[in-house]
């Protein structure tokens, strides 16, 4: 029998959040809310019930936003001293912290994330706000060697700037709306850019309020401008515009290969954090008291509609029953409802034409004969919740294995060899390299099997183990370039070096 919907399945919500949700959504263009060309409802998946309608844009109104953002990047932003930018960017931070509650409950009813991760990831938003503005006033360049030709004749002086990229378009996926906004966000405010973001047409809010934080904070109209639309449409219209200097785009590695494509007209800088299918490797010593919560949460964190998910698991055959055994335990007390409700630990997918991707595999999988270890099931109610899954017995030339599911499913393989080159060529065999993790007492193990793992990011007894300071990006196809940290901040600045005779 299904049950009714009710919002939000009976959990309240803030009034600032009612409020936030009654209102018209319109597009950020030139520091003015302006009318769309089109209109899009946003739902909560764990009821199905619409929560706002919200204001789209295509072509044009991309046009104008990258207009917007060039007439700032040459005005008034680009005029401003780093101490006054920096100032900026610190009120924002505050301006986010004081309204962490809408944010936080905007991410969990437009995604289905449970609040304690919404709640964790606004917290580390302002962290990362603060941590780029504190970066403005270190962008340094340096004084190297005058060229041999002109140091023969004269006394000279060569020295590196680094300058913005200029006008960056930023395309921003679902499965964390405010958190991969802001990485992106904050980067490039702090180098000097000017932005036109573009977020996932699957959750438009918490990008709509942190536009009224950026107004509210005094950042200068055009700097930042915010389209929400289709990826098609105004995506694609990002990607392709010859008005935009660099293009970063977070999202699926299909989609990241047409972000290419329309970025070649102009030749724009391009920076891609895309999908991953990431080995967990479990050896014979690993503390299994960490390493079973530690290995379930790689799978089912975010219900696994997270790019770090580590989905493929490499269990030693010396441990892997007490894996499986301690793995299914957990999933048995994985609590699946609304993200308000405080014992939620797994929320839904994000839309029914995702959890049916996900049941697909699924069904594959068990009408394939792999073996079932645990959930299988999507639940008879509304919302798309899928149950943690475990199939065991895989190996490498499986669906299971090779595909990013993106939903919580785990494949696991069993391994004999103690060859760590044989175990990592194991863990190699994918065309992904987001992230990994590897769990033993073994330190030295551990450490040897992390260089032989080709992964942009690879942690020992944790997983996805990602901080506003650490560098994060893929090998493989799981992009190009790095976020987070200096690098995070590197990819939106230029370098000039300038040659003087004296
Ligand atoms: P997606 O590729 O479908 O969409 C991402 C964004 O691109 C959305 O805003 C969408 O509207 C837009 N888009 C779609 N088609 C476009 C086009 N032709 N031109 C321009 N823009 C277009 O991805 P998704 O389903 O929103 O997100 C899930 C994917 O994102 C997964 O593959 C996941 O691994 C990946 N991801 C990667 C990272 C990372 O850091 N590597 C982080 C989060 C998510």
């Amino acid at each position: 029998m299904s049950v009714s919907p009710v919002p939000f399945d009976g959990n309240p919500i803030a009034p600032e959040t009612e409020r936030f949700l009654k209102e018209t959504h319109r597009l950020l263009i030139g520091g003015q809310w302006v009318e769309g060309s089109g209109e899009l409802e946003t739902r909560d998946p764990a009821t199905g019930l619409v929560l706002a309608r919200f204001q789209t844009g295509g072509a044009a109104e991309v046009d104008r936003a990258v207009k917007a953002a060039r007439a700032a990047f040459e005005g008034p932003w680009g005029r401003m001293t780093v101490a006054e930018r920096t100032a900026l960017l610190h009120k924002l931070a505050r301006v986010m912290d004081a309204n962490a509650t809408l944010l936080t409950e905007l991410d969990v009813i437009d995604n289905g994330m449970p609040r304690f991760i919404a709640g964790l990831t606004t917290a580390n938003c302002v962290e990362m706000i603060d941590y780029y503005a504190g970066a403005v006033m270190r962008i340094e360049g340096t004084i190297i060697a005058p060229p041999r030709h002109i140091a023969a004749e004269t006394e000279a002086l060569t020295y590196t700037l680094r300058e913005p990229v200029g006008v960056a378009g930023q395309i921003v996926p679902w499965n964390v709306p405010l958190s991969t906004a802001i990485l992106k966000l904050a980067p490039a405010l702090a180098a000097g850019c000017t932005v036109v973001m573009k977020p996932s047409e699957e959750t438009p809010l918490s990008a709509l309020a942190l536009g009224g934080m950026i107004l509210e904070a005094g950042i200068p109209a055009g700097v930042v401008n915010i389209v929400n639309g289709l990826g098609a449409e105004a995506g694609q219209a990002l990607a392709e515009h010859p008005g935009v200097d660099k293009i970063s785009f977070t999202g699926s590695t299909a989609t990241g290969k047409r972000i290419i494509q329309a970025a070649l007209g102009n030749l724009k800088k391009v920076s891609l954090e895309l999908g991953g299918k990431s080995p967990v490797v479990v050896m014979p010593d690993a503390d299994l008291a960490l390493a079973v919560p530690g290995v379930a949460m790689a799978t089912f964190f975010l219900q696994g509609q997270n790019c770090m998910a580590g989905t493929r698991i490499f269990a030693h055959a010396a441990i892997h029953d007490a894996l499986m055994e301690g793995v299914t335990a957990f999933c048995k007390v994985m609590t699946l409802g609304h993200g308000l409700d405080p014992a939620t630990t797994q929320g839904p997918m994000i839309s029914d034409g995702h959890a049916a991707k996900v049941m697909g595999y699924i069904e594959r999988a068990k009408a394939d004969g792999v073996t079932l270890v645990v959930g299988g099931e999507k639940l008879d109610r509304p919302g798309n919740f899928i149950q943690p899954t475990v199939f065991s017995g895989c190996d490498n030339a499986m669906p299971l294995m090779r595909e990013e599911i993106f939903g919580p499913v785990m494949a696991v393989q069993k391994f004999e060899s103690d060859d760590l080159d044989a175990i990592a060529a194991l863990a190699n065999d994918t065309p992904y390299g987001l992230s990994g993790s590897v769990w033993t007492r073994d330190l030295s193990t551990a450490h040897r099997l992390v260089k032989r793992i080709r992964a942009g990011h690879v942690s020992i007894n944790c997983h996805g183990a990602v901080g506003t300071n650490i560098p994060f990006g893929g090998y493989g196809q799981s992009g190009w370039g790095r976020e987070f940290g200096q690098e995070g901040l590197d990819a939106y600045l230029e370098t000039k070096a300038v040659t003087a005779r004296l």
